[in-house]
């Protein structure tokens, strides 16, 4: 099978990884060249890890680089896709572009996905005509590689053969499934993890603690694998900002962005990716401290 993945950031270099790891050819596609170079150097990192833990054998992360290739023409790259799924910005429009052109050029049966967090399905579905009974929502979380689930959205025009066809491709990578029955922003679960951190951010505007002992808090009182404040660290500020404000739109109140996510986001203080969020990160993304 072809996959064609479009975006290689945090999201879509992952996504590629465990399409190449399940046996299917993949494309990652993205406007930045640095960008794919950037993503084939994660990858290979992320392969000698799986060998290290005894993952993956040496032999099996060998041929995963092989079945990997880019390139920034999307139109020309989607001719024969099976698969397409989209990886990039959080942005409304920014969608409705690659995945118009991604059905403008592929075959007349093809599958599209969108990783979004919270934009409606139905409102990208809304954009391609016809072709909006065969996308429906394929959000994986953070790291693809690692992380067990894939939620799936039904837009108001995703058929049941495309759902169904996306459940097998989901589980084909080994990953679990949910699916949100009714296109509403945030799905099942962004609109729970956009909550959570939020009232952590609000908590530590209030002084009511550090960064480091908010986080220490949630994941030692619920057994979360990490806290709200760094995972956000780790997911990136700027996306978390387009998904909060969105969701403020949708839901309300609620969802109101803080001060602190405003400011860290304008002064580039996105997470891991540039180095500094609430924590510090050396150049292989390793924490190396509070900021
Ligand atoms: P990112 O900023 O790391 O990567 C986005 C990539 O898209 C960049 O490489 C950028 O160059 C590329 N891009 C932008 N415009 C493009 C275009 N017109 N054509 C091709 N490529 C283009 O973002 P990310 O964190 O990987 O998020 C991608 C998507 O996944 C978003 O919809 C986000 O909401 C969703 N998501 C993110 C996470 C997370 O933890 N970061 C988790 C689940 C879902």
């Amino acid at each position: 099978m072809k996959v064609v993945v479009i975006g290689a950031g945090i999201m879509g270099n992952g996504i590629a990884q465990v399409s190449a790891m399940a046996g299917h050819d993949v494309v990652m596609s993205d406007v930045s060249p640095e960008a794919l170079e950037r993503a084939l150097g994660t990858i290979n990192t992320s392969l000698g890890r799986l060998v290290k833990a005894e993952k993956l054998t040496q032999d099996e992360a060998d041929a995963v680089p092989g079945r990997i290739n880019t390139g920034t023409d999307l139109a020309a790259l989607c001719t024969d896709a099976d698969v397409v799924i989209e990886a990039v910005t959080e942005v409304a429009e920014v969608k409705h572009e690659v995945i118009g052109t991604a059905v403008a050029n592929a075959p007349s049966t093809a599958l599209f996905g969108t990783n979004t967090s919270q934009i409606s399905i139905t409102s990208i579905g809304a954009t391609i005509g016809d072709a909006a009974d065969r996308l429906v929502g394929m959000h994986f979380f953070n790291p693809p590689v690692m992380m067990r689930l894939v939620e799936l959205i039904r837009g108001l025009r995703t058929s049941d053969e495309t759902l169904e066809r996306a459940k097998e491709f989901a589980l084909g990578l080994g990953k679990e499934v949910v699916v949100c029955q009714k296109d509403s922003p945030g799905f099942l679960t962004s609109r729970i993890a956009a909550i959570l951190r939020l009232e952590a951010l609000r908590m530590y505007e209030e002084g009511l603690g550090s960064a480091e002992d908010i986080d220490k808090a949630i994941r030692l009182a619920f057994n979360h694998p990490m806290g709200p404040l760094e995972l956000g660290d780790f997911n990136g500020y700027d996306t978390y900002l387009h998904a909060v404000t969105a969701l403020e739109k949708a839901h309300g109140e609620r969802f109101r962005p803080t001060v602190t996510l405003k400011n860290m986001v304008a002064a580039g203080r996105l997470g891991r990716k540039t180095g500094v969020g609430f924590y510090r990160y050396d150049e292989n993304g390793k924490k190396i401290g509070p900021a």
